[in-house]
């Protein structure tokens, strides 16, 4: 089977997270996946096979006979669920064969059009075949492209014993997009020195830097009296909220930073006399410069404080960190997937990410998890589309992944 029936016959199956509940996966729906994919491990003749109650799939392609020292084991790992944001009920895939550049319609009726004029990237896959929605729900590519790819990669290497490689873990997870694809994975179970997440973007995205993430919450207490007699007296807890969102700086928000510049993000406000809140995310790469954030919000409430007399409370809670610090000690991680990518002609994009993954969460688990592209573009939407080509060059990355590390060494 091509990498392209695989994915055709994965997005079939609606795997949508919810962030509304509690359970692990967050669907029910997200299991029939991994049944699935559980059956064609099996088919396809891999061992140590397990899918535990929360959804959680792995499995084992032994290593090849005779390999003369021995080599680490690492694995794959592809997220089942597709995003809460956009359905991803009865997806309709179309192929358009050899892409001319121009505006692609995804659904006549509704004049929903994927046009290059919205989407300039499109362009870099002119000549290219690209897998589209009909425009009403989301494609899935993010990340049923990763399963298809590391499938398919997997079963290359059965098929070509000449390709001597060690042993290789697969895992298949749910619920990534509502952040809990890393909480109950067993990396001990798994039992990898090193994994990648098919999971990125465009080709060549290659990610292992992600932000310092925590959330702080700003409680102020106030204190109301008749406005006519409040002389002296009333403490308006929304004005001292406004004065504490006025004292971070402007200049460090989501709308004007960009690359490694850090933010203070204020995502929701309440506020009467009484009582007003303020709610932050803080996120920065670097380690320092996140903590020295999360100092500055102490201390406009400790300058608060002084000044009103104890009525704000701050409340920090710390979300993920950087797996940076955990994959940059361990170059050859880097150097493999870069070189694996540089022989079959595809040029590394390495960036850092603005946002967390699951990877950074397993790299804190004991599992250095960088993220490789999957090839799609446009997540979560109704403009998603995935090259085919994409998912090809992905497949071949890792096959060189496998066949360089017993080479590595
Ligand atoms: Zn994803």
């Amino acid at each position: 089977m091509t990498v392209v029936n695989r994915f055709l016959n994965y997005v079939s199956f609606d795997t949508q997270s919810s962030e509304t509940v509690d359970t692990t996966p967050s669907t029910a729906k997200q299991m029939l996946l991994a049944q699935a994919l559980k059956a064609e491990c099996e088919a396809m003749g891999l061992i140590e096979i397990s899918l535990d109650e929360h959804a959680y799939l792995m499995a084992t392609l032994p290593p090849s006979p005779c390999t003369v020292h021995p080599v680490p084991t690492i694995g794959f790992i592809a997220h089942l669920d597709t995003s809460p944001d956009m359905s991803g009920k009865n997806v309709k895939p179309r192929i358009v064969e050899n892409y001319d550049g121009k505006d692609i319609v995804l659904n006549e009726k509704e004049n929903i059009v994927l046009s290059p004029k919205m989407f300039p990237e499109l362009l870099q896959h002119t000549g290219e075949d690209l897998i589209v929605t009909d425009g009403t729900t989301l494609l899935g590519a993010d990340d049923k492209a990763g399963i298809a790819e590391i499938m398919t990669a997997i079963q290359y290497l059965i098929d070509h014993p000449e390709i001597k490689h060690g042993k290789i873990r697969i895992a298949f997870n749910p619920d990534e997009e509502i952040g809990m694809g890393a909480s109950k994975f067993d990396v001990a179970l798994f039992g990898c020195e090193w994994a990648y997440t098919m999971d990125g973007g465009e080709i060549g995205e290659l990610e292992y830097e992600n932000f310092n993430a925590a959330s702080a919450k700003v409680i102020v207490k106030g204190l109301n009296v008749h406005p006519g007699y409040a002389k002296n007296k009333m403490r308006n807890a929304g004005l001292i909220a406004m004065q504490f969102a006025g004292m971070l700086p402007a200049t460090e928000r989501p709308e004007h930073t960009e690359g490694y510049e850090g933010f203070f993000h204020l995502t929701g406000m309440t506020g009467t006399v009484e009582e007003a809140t303020l709610s932050y995310i803080v996120r920065d790469h670097d380690r320092n410069k996140f903590e020295q954030r999360l100092k500055q919000l102490q201390e406009v409430t400790d300058y608060l404080n002084n000044i009103y007399n104890e009525v704000v409370k701050l409340e920090i809670k710390q979300q993920y960190r950087n797996m940076r610090e955990i994959v940059e000690p361990q170059k050859h991680i880097i150097e493999l997937a870069k070189n694996a990518m540089t022989a079959v002609g595809v040029t590394p994009i390495i960036r850092p990410i603005r946002g967390g993954t699951d990877g950074a969460q397993l790299s804190f688990k004991g599992l250095p998890c960088p993220n490789i592209f999957a090839g799609g573009l446009n997540f979560h939407g109704r403009y998603e589309f995935v090259s085919i080509q994409s998912m090809e060059k992905a497949v071949e990355v890792i096959v060189n992944i496998a066949k360089f590390v017993p080479l590595q060494a």
